[in-house]
Order: C-alpha cells, then structure tokens, then sequence
C-alpha cells in the first residue's frame, strides 16, 4: 500500500540537509508521497529505509517484461483504473499466433509479412511484439525448432504456448536466451512449469477460471520465489472477459490485492468467429486493462487501427501529443519546393503533413517546437511569435535546401508575419490558408 508522506518522513535521516533540491525533509517527502520526486534524489536513505520504501512504492500492478535488449517488452506496471486520473504507462502488447504444425519455410514467411507490418507515427515506430507459438500435437522437437527459428530470425519476442510442460522445456532449451513468455501453468502444470520459469528467470502467465483459482496460483508461485507473472482469467465469453479485466485491475489497485497485482493476458482469437469481430474485441481489450492481445493473425487491417488505438489510450491525457522540432521533406522536395512553418502539435502536424502530401506538390515542413500547441493556441501563448520563428527557420538549416526565400506560414498566424520578416531580411512571407483542408488548392495553384 502507498506511503503517506508522514509515514515516509519518518524513514528519512531528519536532517534537512537540502541536497534534494527542497528545504527538509518533510517537503521531501511531500513531494515523494505525490509523485513528484524520486527516492534517488536523497542520497542519505539507509538501504533498509530504501527497501521498504521501494516495497511501497512498487506499482500495484507488477511489470514484467518479456524478451531482452532493445526489443524488450513491458506490460503492466499501471497505478490507475482510467488514463484522465494520471496516464497508463505500458502499452498493450500485440501478438500473433503461429501453431508448432506450420511448415518452417512458412513461417519464415509468415514472420517476415508481420515484421514489415510498422507504421511511422509522430515520429514513433508503432508495431506488434509478440509471436505466440502455439503447441497443437505435441511434437516438442518441432515446437523447440520453431521457437528457435523465431528467436533467432526475427525482432520478435516469444510467447510460448502448449499445455505440456516437456514441449515448453524443450523450447526453453532452445529459445530461452529471447526471455519467452510461458503460457500456461494450471494447478495441472504449475509445479513443472514454476520449476522451468524460476531456473531460467522467465516470464510465466497462469490460467485459472475463478478468481479464487487464479489467486491460489500466483500465491503459489510467489511462495516458490517467481515475481513475473501474466493472468489468463480463462473466460473466453466477450462480457465475462471484459468483467473479469475490470475486477482484477480493481482489486489490484483499490484493494492492493497483491496477489492480483500482474498484467493479463487475453484471447480476442479465442472469443470471435471472424477477424472483424476479433478486432473489435481486440480493441476493448486495449481500452480495458489487457496487457497482451493474442491475434489469429496479423494483417494491416487488423492491427493498423489497434496500433493507433493504442497509441491514442497509453499516452498522458495531461501533456499535448508532439512531433521533433526540425525540417520534414513531403514528396521528394527540391531547391525550388515551397516551404512551410508550423507548430509541433501532433495533429497539427498529421493534418498539414496530409494535405501536403495530397497536393502531390514536393514541399518542406517545418515544425517549430510549440510546446504541443495549436498554431492559434500557440500564437496567443507566445509561443508562436514573429521573432521565434524567424529565429528558427534561421537555424533550422533551410537555407542550405533551398535556392529561394519565401516562407509560407499558417493562416492563423498571419499577424506574425511582419516580425517574421523584421527577422528574416529579404525573405518573402507568405500567408497560406487558414485550414489545412485548403493547403492542397493553395500549393496546387502556385
Ligand atoms: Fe532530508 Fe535527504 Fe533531502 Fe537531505 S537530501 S533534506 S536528508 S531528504
């Protein structure tokens, strides 16, 4: 449970010594109980004060990630039930399955069509990060030589899926140096399977169809020393899965259940008869609480909107959605292409970035840092002022891509446009359109 800052003062040194940048130890601790500070900043806590305030400070939601490296995945670590009351941290998960009966070429193939599946989105790279490898007969060589297959050809992280301790183990053998997941103890496998995750430090995901059976069996595997686990709650009925979603991260978080307290994992391609449909459940598991989907099958139509849904759910509702200051060339522009200035609000940018693009007219775009605001917004807050983004399209490197000096800025910003000249001598500022809608006709017809 959460530390009040009074109870957290009390495992302080008590010496307001100030090197944590505030006056005492009380404002410390203040400021820690609220999130506003990290424990690190107070180089004096003892280490038995720094365990149990790490203890209480842990998310009620443990994060557990799977795969090594730059490709590490996180799921879980949430604090709150919806994103508006702070922001949900780790992103829902993607995988898709592959079963351990697919010919090696094929799933060669079938890896590389979803690996191509990324999309660029205010300069972050969305894409899936699992492939579950589902055992169907058994076969535990085959299923090892798959598994080693993926891990070693592909970006990809592993969730190894069968009900047979022995075929995990043989996968274990062969791709466990990827951190796979392993799917899935039951009180039928959670003594072997528990065994195989604690010897390898690996990832486990158990499967109970009560709540009572799923605490029994993280209680158990906590016992034998596992801290990263995934919930299955085993319903496969659309409103019983989405009830039991709801429940769990309640428990976790309003009654620090910590036996509750993992990320989950869930079967949209389980609980639908075509992709339409699993989609659809995919996407109310992004929006509530799954912390990995399992597909079918990966495809542009399936998981492009999952992808900017996700996107859309697990950022901070409080701060504004940016894209990097800098130059972005649309359409193969030249030294004669048009240039243009705006401001580094996301939508911003995807709306004029679009239009441009539609008008089949090679341009420059220029984003000038605004703090994530709206060109009005931005021009009324200062933010967007003649002086600054004459300085910054001085910087920026422009004048080394282009043979003119003419400026179009946004219609919104219109009363900049003297100052942006007083700035830039002997460029021409010229004001576009108001909306972005009419960018394309205004490009078109120069
Ligand atoms: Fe207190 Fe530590 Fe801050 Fe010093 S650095 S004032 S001891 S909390």
């Amino acid at each position: 449970m959460a530390l009040t800052g009074i109870q957290i003062f009390k495992l302080l040194p008590k010496t307001n010594c100030k090197e944590c940048g505030v006056p005492t130890c009380l404002a410390f601790a203040m400021n820690l109980a609220s999130g506003k500070a990290e424990l690190d900043a107070c180089p004096y806590v003892s280490d038995e004060a720094r365990e149990q305030l790490a203890a209480a400070s842990a998310p009620p939601i443990r994060p557990v990630s799977i795969g090594k490296g730059v490709r590490k995945a996180v799921t879980g670590g949430e604090t709150v039930m919806y994103r508006h009351e702070k922001t949900f941290y780790n992103p829902t998960l993607f995988a898709g399955i592959i079963t351990s009966d697919t010919a090696e070429a094929d799933v060669d193939v079938k890896v590389a069509a979803w690996n191509a599946l990324q999309y660029e989105r205010v300069g972050l790279n969305l894409r899936p990060e699992l492939v579950a490898l589902k055992d169907v007969n058994g076969d535990k060589v085959a299923f090892a030589s798959l598994a080693k297959n993926i891990a070693e050809k592909s970006e990809f992280n592993l969730i190894l899926m069968s009900e047979d301790p022995d075929v995990i183990a043989a996968a274990v053998e062969t791709a466990g140096f990827k951190r796979p997941l392993l799917y899935a103890a039951t009180d039928a496998t959670a003594d072997a399977l528990g065994k195989i995750a604690l010897d390898n430090d690996l990832p486990l995901a158990i499967k109970s169809d009560s709540i009572d059976g799923i605490i029994a069996l993280t209680e158990k595997l906590t016992g034998m020393g596992l801290k990263d686990l995934v919930i299955d709650t085993g319903s496969r009925d659309i409103k019983q899965a989405l009830e039991d979603q709801v429940a769990l991260r309640r428990s976790a978080l309003k009654d620090t259940n910590r036996a509750v307290g993992f990320p989950t994992i869930t079967f949209p391609c389980e609980m639908a008869s075509n992709s339409d449909m699993e989609t659809l459940v995919a996407s109310m598991f992004v929006a509530k609480y799954g912390g990995i989907v399992v597909l079918s099958d990966l495809s542009t139509e399936v998981i492009f909107p999952l992808l900017l849904e996700r996107l859309n759910i697990f950022t901070d509702p409080q701060r504004p959605m940016t894209v990097t200051e800098g130059i972005f060339e649309i359409g193969n522009p030249d030294e004669n292409s048009p240039v243009l200035v705006t401001t580094n609000f996301a939508l911003t940018y995807f709306i004029v970035s679009g239009e441009i693009e539609a008008s089949k007219v090679g341009a420059y775009l220029l984003i000038k840092d605004s703090e994530g605001l709206s060109v009005l917004t931005a021009w009324a807050a200062g933010k967007f002022g003649g002086d600054d983004v004459g300085m910054f399209v001085k910087k920026s490197g422009i004048m080394d891509k282009v043979k003119h000096t003419e400026l179009i800025i946004p219609g919104y910003a219109a009363a900049i446009a003297g100052d942006v000249e007083e700035e830039l001598p002997g460029w021409t500022i010229t004001v576009g359109p108001r909306e972005a809608a009419h960018l394309a006709g205004f490009l078109k017809a120069r």
